[in-house]
Parts: structure tokens; sequence; C-alpha cells
């Protein structure tokens, strides 16, 4: 199935009369092509915002929510349609894509579609100036959006949901592994009566598509997730037109498990955290540190757990773990996982390809588990992003505090513990932006998401997105 761009309302195909071939990761075949599109193609959907922005900036609140609403409503109906998309293009079990992802790109519509009906800003009286101050926070123009290929849908409509809620007319583009849900999405825009050119969608490269899109003068804004090393060149070519930017980068999250945590909720919840999705979620808990009166334990029980998942094509009921996104990710987790091997690491269970019946050509990988010496290791402090974890024991707090902070990331972390004290000492020492306590990617729209270090910069979510995809401008009166 061959995928189109979608501009002022229209699928087209490139001007670039450029493709790329679609894989299906969980057979290896190749099943469709996608626009490789140029400047020209980011010039023709920038325009068709351009002209939409007006219109769209001014229409009210209700009917901008009404018509997200709509978008969700429509992605509910057409869940098994989504999901089976979602599976075949990222190799994601169909199960997690019909679970997780489009619910979740559902609800980011209906989030953002109620949360501006309640969006508000200040007002500032200057007391014995006579004077009173009240912020407009009105809509930047022509925002672009850029995402991964990990949450195909699901990250993609978490940044044009606020974007379009705001006023602003949007060009995006998704990851060129996994464009087919974010070409989907474009039908059900349609059918909610999403105004022409309020989205527009430009599929292919982040070096051809998305680097036009970054480098283009009138767009006014970037919100992108990704790798950090792509994060700091964006940066670099945004920095001159003063653009606006949100970063959601890398991460290399702890999971520090204590003694005295519930040890039967945190075992379920730690191969989830660590193997979900095949362990491409930036928030999955890599590094895994454990009180060493529990070490031992805790090893036993978890690579007996970790065992039992069962690796299969994404579409069988029974898998847990599915493919990995593409030929040359697995090749970068097989090298990591040589990597940790020849720094001494222990592999203590996993480590192989897997190969599935009738699918040997997919890219199939068992979760892996390196017991590692040192917290400085090159598996314990990058970025593998697959279904690869370390642990390794630790002794105190303080101990736990400086390994876990000893990492160039700090998106999130994860802490197992029922003393209350600790966890107040520790959640306001741990360098990362987000902090979950005997829980894992518990999620609630409303509060502010983002990393620190270089995890990133800025924060998505609840009112932080709408204040991000929006100028704040300040009008002083004088009475
Ligand atoms: P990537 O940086 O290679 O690509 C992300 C997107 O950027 C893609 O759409 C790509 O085409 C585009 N891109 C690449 N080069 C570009 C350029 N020069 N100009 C403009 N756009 C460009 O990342 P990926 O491999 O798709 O995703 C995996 C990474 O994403 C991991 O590092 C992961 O941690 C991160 N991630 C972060 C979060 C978060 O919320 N912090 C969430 C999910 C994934």
């Amino acid at each position: 199935m061959n995928i189109q761009n979608y501009i002022n309302g229209q699928f087209e195909n490139p001007i670039s009369k450029e493709w790329i071939d679609n894989y299906n990761p969980a057979n290896g075949d190749v099943y469709g092509q996608t626009p490789n599109s140029s400047k020209k193609d980011v010039e023709k959907a920038y325009q068709s915002a351009k002209a939409a922005f007006k219109q769209w900036s001014l229409t009210t609140l209700e009917e901008r929510s009404k018509i997200l609403i709509k978008i969700s409503e429509l992605l509910e109906a057409n869940l098994d349609r989504f999901a089976e998309a979602e599976s075949k293009d990222n190799g994601k079990p169909i199960s997690l894509a019909k679970a997780i992802d489009i619910p979740r790109a559902a609800s980011n519509f209906r989030f953002f579609g109620n949360a501006i009906t309640q969006f508000a800003s200040e007002s500032h009286e200057s007391v014995g100036k006579n004077a009173i101050n009240y912020t407009l926070r009105q809509p930047i123009g022509v925002v672009g959006c850029i995402s991964p290929w990990n949450l195909p849908l699901y990250l993609f409509t978490w940044k044009i949901a606020p974007a379009i809620a705001a006023g602003n007319c949007v060009v995006a583009k998704p990851s060129e592994v996994t464009p087919m849900t974010a070409y989907l999405l474009g039908e059900i825009c349609n059918e909610a009566g999403l105004p022409e050119g309020v989205l527009n969608i430009v599929h292919g490269l982040g070096t051809t598509t998305g680097q036009s899109i970054i480098q283009h003068p009138g767009i006014k804004a970037i919100s992108f997730t990704g790798g950090t090393a792509t994060g700091a060149h964006i940066a670099k070519v945004a920095a001159p037109m003063f653009k606006k930017l949100s970063l959601e980068l890398g991460g290399k999250n702890p999971n520090i498990i204590f003694a005295d945590c519930d040890y039967d909720d945190m075992l379920k919840t730690t191969v989830l955290s660590s193997f979900a999705n095949q362990g491409q979620i930036c928030l999955c808990g890599s590094r895994i540190l454990v009180e060493a009166s529990i070490y031992e334990k805790f090893k036993e029980d978890f690579v007996e757990k970790v065992k039992q998942l069962k690796v299969g094509h994404p579409s069988k009921d029974t898998t847990n773990i599915g493919a990995l996104v593409s030929k040359s990710h697995l090749e970068k987790v097989l090298n990591y996982i040589d990597i940790g091997k020849n720094e001494g690491g222990k592999i203590l269970c996993g480590g192989n390809k897997v190969i599935v019946k009738n699918y040997e050509n997919g890219y199939y990988l068992e979760p892996t588990i390196i017991e590692i010496k040192t917290n400085e290791c090159r598996v314990n402090q990058e970025e593998i992003f697959g279904p690869v974890v370390t642990i390794m024991p630790f002794e105190t707090e303080n101990d736990v505090l400086e390994m876990a902070n000893k990492v160039k990331y700090g998106l999130s972390t994860t802490l197992w513990t029922n003393d209350l004290k600790r966890t107040m000492r520790m959640s306001t020492q741990l360098q990362a932006g987000i902090v979950w306590v005997n829980t894992w990617m518990l999620r609630d729209l409303r509060t502010p998401f983002g990393g620190i270090k270089a995890s990133g910069v800025g924060r998505e979510g609840g009112f932080e997105a709408l204040r991000f995809f929006t100028e704040a401008k300040n009008v002083c009166i004088k009475y």
C-alpha cells in the first residue's frame, strides 16, 4: 500500500517523485512505498497551513473542541483498523496497539479538545499605579511537529492535538520508519470536518523532509520527539531563526528497587518497564539498581519471569514481545549486547536473535538481561532502546542516588520503596523530569511531561503544551 502526503485536505504524491520502501518488521518484507518529500513539498504544506491560519485561529473554542473530540471518536470507531496498521508498520504486538497506542491517540485529541475550553491566562493588577495587566495567549501561526517510530500515532497526535487546539496550523512529519497510521489519520480529519490546511502531513526522511521543516523560516515553532543527536541538530538549525523549541529526547532511566517495596507488584511491573514495546519506549527502566539484601532473590525471580515472555509474530494473542522496528535497529541492539559482553557483563538471559517459524526474516530478539560490574559501562550509560536491561546491586541510599544521577540523560526514574521519608528525599534529588514511585508509566495527561539534561528541553502535556503552542502577550492598561 502506497502512502501519500496530506496537504490542504487532499492526498497527493510528492512533487519530489521520490519514494522510500516501507518494511514490515514481522517478516522483513517491503509492503509499500512512502514519499520522500522535498523542500517543495514542505513549502506546499506550509502555504496551505499559512492560508488556513487566520480562519482557524478565529474559530471558536467550542468549534475547535467539537472537531477534536470528533477525531477522537472516529479513531475509537476505527480501533481495529488502526491497531492492525500500527502493528504491521512497527512490529509491536497488536494487543499493545489495541490497548495502548490507538486508545491513547484518541485520548490525546479528546484531552486537548477539552483542555482548550479550560485554558486561561492571568491578569495582574498593578496596585497603586492605576493599571491592570492581562496576558493574551495567542496561537503562534504555522508550527512543525516531528515524531519518532516507537509509539507512532500516540506521539504524533500528542503534538498535533495541542497545536491545533491552541489555534495553530501544522506541518507534521511522522517517522519514515512508521508512516502508516499518520497517513490514515488524514482521512479521519477530513471526516471529522477539520478545515483544509489546518493539518498537513508530509512524509519522508529526516535529512530531507524533516530538515526542510526545521529550516523553513515561516515555521515558527518545532515540537520534536526523537533521539538526542537529532535534537541537538534541530536546536542548532533553529536557534538563529529564534524558533520556539520543545525537544523530547532520549533516556536511560534508572529503576531503583529497595528491599522494603511491595515485591510482587515491583517484579510484575519491572518486567513491563523493561520490555514493553520490545523495550522501545523512551521511559523504559533500562538500568535496574537493586538493594544488595534482595539482589540475589530478585535476580533469580526476574530471570525466571523474563524467560517466560513469548517472542513471536505481532498478530498472535500469545505474543509478549514482537519484532524490533527495523533491521538496522536490530543490528544496533545486537551490537550493544556484544559491547556488554566485551565490557565484562554477564548475560543472565537472552542475548540472541529469535527465528520465528514462517517469519524467518523478521527482526526478533530475545529479552536480554545483562548483569554489569560498574555503573560507568557503556551498556549502562548509552541508550540502547531495545529489549535489553542492565542490573546491578547497591548498598545505600546515597550510593544509589549517585549511581542513578551519574548518566547524561534525565527523563524518568522509577523508585520502589514503602518508606515515605526516603521517597520524599529521593524524589527531590533524582535528576529526572518524571519520578514514578511504586508504579511505572501511570500517565495523567494533565501533568508536565519531559526530561532534563540530554533528555531534552521544554515540557509537553496539559496546559504546558498549550503554553508552548501559544505566545504570551502582556497588555497593560492605565486607568
Ligand atoms: P530520530 O531522532 O532518528 O528521528 C525522530 C524523527 O526526527 C523522525 O521523524 C526523523 O525522520 C526526524 N529527523 C531525523 N533527522 C532529522 C533532521 N535532520 N531534521 C528534522 N527531522 C529529523 O529518532 P528515532 O530513532 O525515530 O526515535 C528513537 C528516539 O526517540 C530514542 O532516542 C528515544 O528515546 C526518543 N524518544 C523520546 C521520547 C520522549 O518523550 N522523550 C519519546 C519517544 C522516543
